[in-house]
């Protein structure tokens, strides 16, 4: 039945960043819960699937902070201490698609700017600050896979095309 539990088999589910639900799993060992009405609607029907990526690649809360590099053409992770993080960034993206996989999710929300999950834009590798548009490790792979990736800032657009997806099941 539709809307009715917190775990509804009926309904298109939808992948969730965890730290945008409020679980403290940041590098900074904080969260960032979005109360957009959306994704409140969305958990009580039983639609969210949570994932962290970087946690799900075996990297402790809190963590060293990690940015994109490219090196030769390969897209590499790099934290601020210098540690390549790239295997546990390509592990944990991998993780959170196989979760999504199986829970049939098609769409994912994912929070903007991350290394693994920014969607337009992700930091430029200095740890300055400064932006660069590209997409996190898991957005990439997640889009590779056909899921469809919005942010958080997108939530509106997001609503339509569960809806419209909603519509032709
Ligand atoms: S990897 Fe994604 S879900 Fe995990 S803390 Fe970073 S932005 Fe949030």
């Amino acid at each position: 039945m539709r809307g009715s539990g917190c775990d509804n088999i009926d309904v298109v589910k939808v992948v969730v960043s965890a730290c945008l639900l409020g679980l403290p799993v940041r590098y900074n060992g904080k969260d960032k819960k979005t109360n957009h009405p959306v994704l409140e609607r969305w958990i009580g029907e039983g639609r969210v699937v949570s994932v962290c990526p970087e946690v799900l690649g075996g990297l402790g809360t809190p963590r060293p902070p990690a940015e994109i590099i490219h090196v030769g053409g390969v897209r590499r992770v790099h934290a601020n201490d210098g540690r390549d993080v790239t295997a546990e960034f390509e592990q944990g993206a991998a993780d959170a698609l196989e979760q999504a996989i199986r829970h049939g999710a098609p769409v994912a929300i994912l929070k903007e700017g991350s290394p693994s999950c920014g969607s337009t834009y992700v930091y430029d590798g200095t740890f300055t600050g400064a932006r660069v548009d590209g997409e996190g490790v898991a957005a990439a792979l997640f889009r590779r896979y056909g899921v469809r990736v919005f942010s958080e800032d997108d939530l509106d657009a997001a609503a339509e095309y569960v809806a419209a997806l909603d519509r032709r099941t």
